[in-house]
């Protein structure tokens, strides 16, 4: 029986359901044993019950001003102080853009190995992680010491909440000292209501979409399925769209229930960022493009007139 500390993560606000799928993993590491969450910032302490529907026995709150917006000093600082205090056997996050700066300078800092973008685990513990750009995927063990891992979101499913479970809250008064960097301000860019890298459903366009207005029936579709909008690169390199809305080997990795893909060649670098999404679309004109080979469905026409009647059909469902 083992002890898992999960960093909880929150964006506007909102608890990320990437944490609520890190507490299912920690819930395998733990093997029956104890399951710890974090949350940091002032007013995070609001999640700690959903926290414990899902799994954890106690949350700490750290709600300290410096952890308000994130910065890598004040988090390393928090997450290792602790991790101190806890001692866990494993800790967990997500593999999100917080989790993936502050997981490797804590792993380092602690002397402790980290296994990222683990997408699924099995008792030993075993983690499988992508390698190769999506192509391939690889095994990996800890030999000693404390496990670290984050978790790609949309690959470990969420426990369903229990509201009969409820967790102990902790503050937890961390000190922050030194620090390098503060955030002023945050200027968000966002492809729409739903955050690309949790969404269930994407609707992606290429240059296929020919200009910035080309990305309207896109966005009708992607309202229609409460999807988030993406792009490829060719797309964010035409200025066609923002490059926060990039999917790819140097965008965002996204792994949706459902992608589709519209006037989107198919380019190995785009494929690394969207190949694992578990039920793909394509729509292109071009029969031979490269997108067909990992569609599950091909539709070969012409996305001005395709995404309209797909919009359409959904809109009757
Ligand atoms: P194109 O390859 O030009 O394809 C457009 C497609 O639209 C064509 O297949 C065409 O048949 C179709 N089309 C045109 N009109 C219509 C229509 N009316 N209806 C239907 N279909 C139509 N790319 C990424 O996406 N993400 C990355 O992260 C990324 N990282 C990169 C990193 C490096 C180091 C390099 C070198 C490249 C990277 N790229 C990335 C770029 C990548 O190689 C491709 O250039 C890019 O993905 C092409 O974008 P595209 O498919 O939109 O455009």
């Amino acid at each position: 029986m083992k002890k898992v500390l999960v960093l909880a993560e929150t964006r506007d606000g909102q608890l990320r359901n990437v944490s609520l799928e890190a507490l299912a993993a920690a819930q395998v590491l733990a093997e029956g044993g104890e399951v710890v969450a974090a949350l940091f910032g002032p007013d995070s302490g609001a999640h700690a019950a959903t926290l414990g529907h899902h799994g954890a026995g106690t949350v700490y709150v750290a709600d300290h001003a410096a952890l308000a917006q994130y910065t890598p000093d004040a988090y390393v600082q928090a997450l290792k102080q602790l991790i101190d205090h806890v001692s866990p056997d494993a800790v967990v996050l997500g593999h999100t853009a917080i989790g993936r700066d502050v997981a490797p300078r804590v792993a380092a800092r602690l002397g402790y190995g980290l296994i990222s973008d683990v997408t699924a685990l099995e008792p030993g513990p075993v983690f499988t992680r992508p390698i190769y750009a999506g192509k391939a995927f690889q095994k990996r063990k800890f030999s000693d010491g404390m496990i670290m891992i984050t978790i790609r979101p949309n690959n470990i499913p969420a426990a369903a909440a229990d509201t009969g479970k409820t967790a102990t809250v902790v503050p937890f008064d961390v000190e922050i000292k030194d620090l390098r960097s503060i955030v002023k301000e945050v200027v968000r860019k966002t492809s729409g209501k739903v955050d690309l890298s949790e969404a269930k459903i994407i609707v992606s366009g290429g240059r296929g979409v020919k200009s910035a207005d080309g990305f309207k029936p896109l966005y009708e579709l992607a309202e229609v399925l409460g999807a988030a909008v993406g792009a490829s690169r060719g797309a964010c390199d035409a200025d066609y769209c923002d490059y926060s809305m990039q999917i790819g080997q140097t965008g965002k990795v996204v792994t949706p229930d459902l992608y589709i893909a519209c006037g989107i060649s198919g380019a190995i670098q785009h494929l690394a960022g969207m190949s694992n999404s578990k039920v793909i679309v394509a729509i292109n004109k071009d029969p031979e493009a490269p997108i067909f080979q990992v569609a599950d469905y091909g539709i070969v026409g012409d996305l001005f007139e395709v995404v309209p009647l797909l919009t359409a059909e959904f809109k009757k469902v």
